[in-house]
Parts: structure tokens; sequence; C-alpha cells
């Protein structure tokens, strides 16, 4: 498939139309989608009005945009206006959103065609995609495996040639790890970069909207249009956009970057050898490597499985059988809201809201969450201390390559510690993303990552960049 940049440019010069490319990308889903569940609701109706409209602007001779006409996946948890959105649960079967979020009104302006909602686990808590309400989505590289989560349906969507990108949401690795397994580039933007107005809320504090794409240069475009100060976010950074599609070759030369051990130690071998690897070829390429130790990297999974679920608990107090999706009735209010919530989340979700609960209840507050705020504000001071000897950080995305369905779906911890290497950007707020770089002994993609510090997006295109020619990627 063409890369976005290219599809873009032939649509603003006609070389072809919004409506061909919409029809191609209709094509490949229709060709994949039953074997690999990777469109919860494709919108074949809205793509082909929005792709007409770009054909107009360009027949007018107008600037069509950034993305004119290029096809994109959208994750199920970012709001559609009259487009079915259940963040992969039960509980919002049915619910049309009355509203558009703020990423999707600003790829609709570049001029991206939307094609419809992916598959994601359940509110976004799983490593796999497993943990959905409509069944797990395959890897579309070897579709006895997962694609990661859990933003699965999405890296799926671009690994399968069905868009050339899509959105999904990391709150832990649910972007950058999917897109390890599935051979993508995926990012976690600095906190605050990509508004959250319209994404369904996880763990408030830690969820970011980033892209997918097949390379660092569409990666950067397509975060370039949603980044942005929004006035609807109240987190959102004050500041416009940062230019990242004109620094994607700026090199690494003279940068210093720092191998962090427990950000890959325990990985599998073959993940091990590519993170040397890539160390090797970013230091042919200028940079001045070196190893760094960062202990409290390792606290990252603890702190984060007691403030994630204690954000969840509450965030996810909304669905009660009232405003939105599924009702189930019973005699009283209290019994509906019960029945409803029983019937309506899957048993990750519950375990999720039952952590969160715990550690936010009287008497164990100060033990546990209170205690993992302690633990986050450590690991923001040990990233400051890391980023005075090198200015990005280079380690495994994931522990492993993709896994076989299943194989860890009746272990939460085994799944968990999937994200281990991710998580303490989340918790830093800092930003990350995954490249891929080489193949594993049976020929799957292994990821690497590259953290920097907040707005060190521009600098981590670059590296990823130079470790995409040096893996032989145009
Ligand atoms: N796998 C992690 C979790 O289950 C992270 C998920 C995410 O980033 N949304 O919480």
């Amino acid at each position: 498939m063409r890369s976005a940049v290219q599809i873009a440019s032939d649509v603003r010069s006609g070389a072809t139309t919004a409506e061909a490319e919409m029809a191609s990308s209709l094509e490949a889903i229709r060709a994949r989608n039953d074997e690999l569940n990777v469109f919860l609701f494709v919108d074949e109706e809205g793509a082909i009005n929005v792709a007409r409209r770009v054909d107009e602007r360009v027949a007018r001779g107008e600037n069509a945009g950034q993305l004119a006409g290029v096809p994109i996946a959208l994750k199920d948890n970012l709001c559609q206006v009259g487009v079915p959105t259940t963040a992969g649960s039960r509980i919002l079967q049915g619910w049309l959103p009355p509203y558009n979020a703020t990423v999707i009104e600003r790829v609709l302006a570049a001029g991206a065609v939307p094609m419809g909602k992916t598959n994601m686990d359940e509110f976004a808590m799983g490593s796999s995609t497993e943990s959905s309400a409509y069944g797990p989505t395959r890897n579309p590289l070897d579709p006895s495996r997962v694609p990661g989560g859990s933003s699965g349906g999405s890296a799926s969507a671009v690994a399968a040639d069905m868009t050339p990108m899509s959105l999904g949401s990391d709150t832990g690795g649910s972007i950058r790890q999917p897109a390890a397994f599935c051979g993508l580039v995926g990012v976690k933007p600095t906190y605050g970069l990509v508004s959250r107005y319209g994404l369904i809320a996880f763990a408030s504090s830690l969820d970011q909207i980033g892209p997918f794409a097949k390379n660092a240069t569409d990666a950067a475009l397509l975060l370039e249009v949603i980044a942005g100060h929004d006035p609807m976010d109240s987190t959102s950074l004050p500041e416009p956009a940062p230019s990242l599609v004109s620094h994607v070759n700026d090199g690494v030369a003279g940068r210093r970057i720092g191998v962090v051990r427990e950000l890959y130690e325990g990985a599998d071998d073959e993940v091990v050898a590519e993170v040397e690897r890539a160390a090797a070829a970013l230091r042919d390429a200028g940079a001045t490597i070196v190893e760094l130790s960062v202990p409290e990297f390792r606290l990252g999974l603890s702190a984060y499985y007691l403030i994630a679920p204690a954000e969840a608990s509450s965030n996810l107090a909304r669905y009660d059988g009232v405003r939105y999706g599924l009702r189930v009735d019973a005699e009283d209010v209290a019994a509906m809201n019960e029945a409803t919530r029983t019937a309506g989340f899957g048993a990750e979700v519950k375990r999720r809201i039952m952590l969160g609960t715990y550690a936010l209840s009287a008497g164990y507050y100060d033990a546990y969450y209170g205690q993992a705020l302690k633990v986050r504000t450590q690991m923001i001071d040990a990233f400051r201390r890391a980023y005075q000897e090198a200015d990005l950080l280079l380690g495994a995305t994931a522990p492993s390559v993709a896994f076989t369905l299943g194989a860890k779906s009746s272990d939460p911890l085994a799944m968990y510690l999937s994200d281990v290497f991710t998580i303490p950007t989340n918790l830093a707020g800092d930003a990350a993303l995954s490249v891929p770089f080489g193949t594993g002994d049976t020929g799957l993609p292994v990821g690497v990552q590259l953290v920097g510090p907040g707005r060190s997006e521009a600098q981590l295109f670059a590296a990823a960049r130079v470790l995409e020619l040096a893996d032989g990627r145009s």
C-alpha cells in the first residue's frame, strides 16, 4: 500500500481521487474482516460522503488538506457523531455519540476519510484485544496470534493494508505494544499534546490518543494533524501543534541515547538482540550511546495497577443503565444499576473496578492509592535524572513478539507484564514510540521503544527514521 503522504499528494494533484482510495480501502476491509475481526463497524455511507466532499474540494481548486483522501481507521473508544461506539463493551452496545472527538474533527478538517471503528479490549483494559465483548482480533501477520492491545483493531487495520493509518489510545502501552506486534510505528504522545475530548475515559491522568502508521513520516504527519491546544480538554497543553514531519530526517548525530537496562531486562533473547542491534545502528548514525540503569522503572507496573484501576472505577461509575447504552430492568433503581453492570461489563473490567474501588476505599487509600502516587512522583524524578545523562532512552517495547491467542487470557498477571516497559512513560507523562526493528526467530516483527521527555516527539521521529533506514525500510 502507498504511504499516507503519497496518497494525500496524489489526491491533491488529481492523480487519484478520494473516492477511489476509499473504495480500495473498503475492498481490503471486506477481503479480511470476517477472518480477522478488525472493524466492529464499517462506515460505508459516511466514508463515501466524506470522500466525495474531499474530491469536490480538489475540483474547486481548494486545498484539500494534509490528509486529503487518506482512509483512516478509528479505535472504538473515540466518539463519532451517529456512528456506533462501544469501547469494546456490551454496556455501550447501540450507543450513538452526539458529538465528535476533537481528533475526529481534526482528521476530517485535514481531509482524511474515516472508514469505521476498530475492535479493542473492553474499555481499553488489556494487551491482546481478547477482552473485547465482540470477540478477539487476529494478527494479520499470523492469524493464530494476537495483534496486541488494547488498540489491536487499529494496529491490524494498518498491518492488513485496510487503511494506511489509524488512531489508538495508550494508557499503559496500548498503542506501542500492538504497533510492536504488528510491525508498525505507534506513538504515545506527551500527555496533553493531543486532546482527550471525546475519548471514552479509562484512566484520565494516563490516557493519550496517538497514531499508528507503516512508517515514521506518516505517523508524524497524523500526529501533527491531531496535536495542539483544545479548549475542550482542561489538560490540553496551551500551545499549537509542533512541526514534526519537517524534522523526520534530522538524524541523531550528536544525540546522547541511553540504553536503559530496566527497559529490556527480562525480555526474550530475540527481543534483546534487536535492542542491542538498534543501539549499534544509532551509534553508527552518530549518536553517543550511554548505558543507564533506572531501578525505579521496576516499580511502574505495581503503581500503574493501583492508579489506573482507581481512576477507572471512578470513570466507569457513569455506566448505570440510565444515561448510556444497556439497561437491564429490575424492581428498583439500585437493583437496575447492579443488574445492568453485572450483564454489561466483562470479567477484566469488573476486576479493575473492584481493584480500584478497594485501593480508594477509606482505610486503604493511604496504603494503596496514596503510596502509588508517591511512586509516580519517584518515577518522574527518575526520568528527570535519566534525561541529564541522555537526550532519549532506548529499550524494548514488549517482552516478546506477538503471542498466540489464548496464551495469557486466563492469567491476568502474565497479561499485565506485557506492558512492563511501556507503563513508566505513561506515569511520567512523557513521549514514547515503538518502531519495528528486525524480526524474531519465527520471522515476526520486533518493536524497539524510544522514550523522550515531554515535547520530544520531533527527536523521537528522527531517531525512529534512522532505525527504519538501518533496517532497510524506505
Ligand atoms: N495493557 C494495559 C492495561 O490493561 C494498558 C492498556 C492501555 O494502554 N489502554 O491496562
